[in-house]
């Protein structure tokens, strides 16, 4: 058999590596380091966790990425079994001595038989000999190769920076306050006249919020960021810096828009949210991206009239980053389309988080192996915490023009929605933060039980190769 090359041994890049290896095919791991550096990483050793060490909330009943941690346990994870073997004491997360784990992974990709690992930089385009190939570089991806990916995907295609608006859930808005309408009733994507969900603000509630950008302790840039601001997409408290009326002429223009609730009173300002998934369950907050530090934001953006009890599913930011537009760019199994010898896994592709990026390597990795083997396998079942990182990336999230593609968490609201249980087993009707502790079990039952199915129906798809 032919070998798949990996190009990038990070998060993503060694667990793609060894789920091609443990179905029997030969995989070549291409790593930079340490001939060549990146801004973040200090070591030569594979998986190298560039920050924090910590994998987050490992408890599947209760967490979205808990979920993904026992979806990859059941799927063979190196990433995740070495993470389990190098855990530190972190409470009701998943921690890891940085170290020890990076280590067991780079051992366990050297010992194998069908690995070999090459230190060296791909300086452009894969050469064409290599008839499949993961790239998973990550948010560094070195500059060669980025502008070769950039010129064969096209002006556009590729983001060296992620500007972050939240994006709340669905059920955490009031309804009550808040009100479905596109600006002039006509505005929205497809000419849809009721495509956003308004929030209004008073006068003095508009002064208080300015207040509170104003004084919001925000995140500082790393000196080798270096993340220029486009006109396009300032973030809202340097908005609000340039003048306090700024935003009221910006993002929050009240223009074209009836309250439904009070159609007698004008808002001074509307926040607008607009739809971000097929599922209808995730809304973006139009034109906030921020650099407020994340305690900072939920306060504040509770401030805003309807989402008192706003649930984030994602915290606005501004970052270097290097992703590309997968929904347009990729196929279901992650396939470049315009050249699909050519496949994408981890950050690279628009997902946040070594955990998430783990995740993606474990599924390009599984289709690389079985598209060799000529058994090519779907995508595991939306239901599931794999299933829902795949739709984000490969087209569960709705297109509003160029560029509104951005990285993001697993989270509940990328798995098709589950009504809350409304009484207990006695009959007895349920608060409502049981309510969504139940609601969050059943979706993990329900996830991994699909995996399961998914995983019985793959076996003899993917046995080794003779
Ligand atoms: P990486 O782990 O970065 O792996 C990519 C690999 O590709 C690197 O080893 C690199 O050397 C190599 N490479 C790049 N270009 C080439 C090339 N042309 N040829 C050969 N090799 C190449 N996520 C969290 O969950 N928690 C955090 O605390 C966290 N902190 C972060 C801090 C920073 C500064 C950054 C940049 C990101 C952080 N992230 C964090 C986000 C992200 O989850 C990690 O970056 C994660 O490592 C991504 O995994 P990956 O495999 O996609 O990329």
């Amino acid at each position: 058999l032919r070998p798949v090359h990996v190009v990038g041994g990070g998060l993503a890049g060694s667990e793609a590596t060894w789920q091609i290896a443990q179905a029997g095919v030969p995989v070549v791991l291409h790593e930079m380091r340490p001939v060549r550096g990146t801004d973040a990483h200090q070591t030569d050793q594979l998986a190298e966790l560039v920050c924090s060490n910590s994998f987050r909330a490992d408890d599947w009943t209760g967490n979205a990425v808990g979920l993904l941690h026992a979806e990859m346990r059941a799927l063979d994870s190196i990433i995740m079994s070495a993470g389990d073997a190098h855990q530190v004491p972190a409470g009701g997360a998943l921690a890891v001595d940085r170290e020890g784990f990076s280590q067991a992974v780079t051992r366990r990709l050297e010992a194998h038989p069908l690995v070999t690992i090459e230190r060296g930089e791909v300086a452009g385009l894969p050469p064409a000999e290599w008839d499949s190939v993961i790239v998973a570089t990550g948010p560094l991806t070195s500059p060669a190769l980025s502008e070769a990916i950039l010129k064969l995907t096209g002006e556009g295609q590729l983001s060296f920076f992620d500007a972050i608006a939240p994006i709340v859930n669905f059920e955490s808005v009031d309804m009550d306050v808040a009100w479905r309408q596109s600006r002039y009733d006509k505005e929205g994507p497809g000419g849809d006249a009721a495509a956003y969900i308004n929030c209004p603000m008073t006068q003095a509630q508009y002064e208080a919020f300015i207040d509170a950008l104003l004084a919001g302790p925000k995140s500082e840039f790393k000196e080798w960021e270096n993340v220029p601001y486009f006109d396009g997409c300032l973030p809202i408290e340097v908005m609000a810096e340039r003048g306090r009326e700024t935003l009221r002429h910006g993002p929050m223009k009240p223009v074209g828009l009836t309250n439904a609730h009070k159609p007698d009173e004008k808002p001074w300002a509307v926040v607008q949210l607009r739809q971000d998934n097929a599922l209808g369950t995730l809304w973006n907050m139009v034109g906030f991206q921020t650099k407020l530090k994340h305690g900072a934001q939920t306060e504040i953006f509770r401030m805003i009239p309807g989402l008192e009890k706003a649930v984030f599913a994602r915290l606005g930011g501004l970052h270097r980053n290097t992703f590309i537009n997968s929904p347009r760019l990729l196929d279901r199994s992650l396939r470049l389309k315009v050249d699909p010898r050519l496949r994408f896994a981890g950050q690279v592709t628009g997902v946040e988080g070594y955990v998430e990026s783990a995740a993606v390597g474990l599924l390009a990795g599984r289709f690389a192996a079985a598209e060799r083997l000529g058994r090519p396998i779907e995508a595991p079942p939306a239901t599931t915490a794999l299933g829902g990182l795949v739709g984000h990336i490969t087209g569960g999230h709705l297109e509003h023009g160029a560029g509104s593609f951005q990285p993001m968490n697993i989270n509940y609201g990328l798995l098709p929605p589950m009504a809350p249980p409304k009484r207990d087993a006695e009959g007895r009707r349920l608060g409502a933060k049981e309510k969504t502790r139940l609601k969050k079990r059943a979706m993990g039952e329900r996830a991994l039980a699909d995996l399961k199915a998914w995983i019985d129906g793959a076996p003899a798809q993917m046995e080794p190769a003779e």
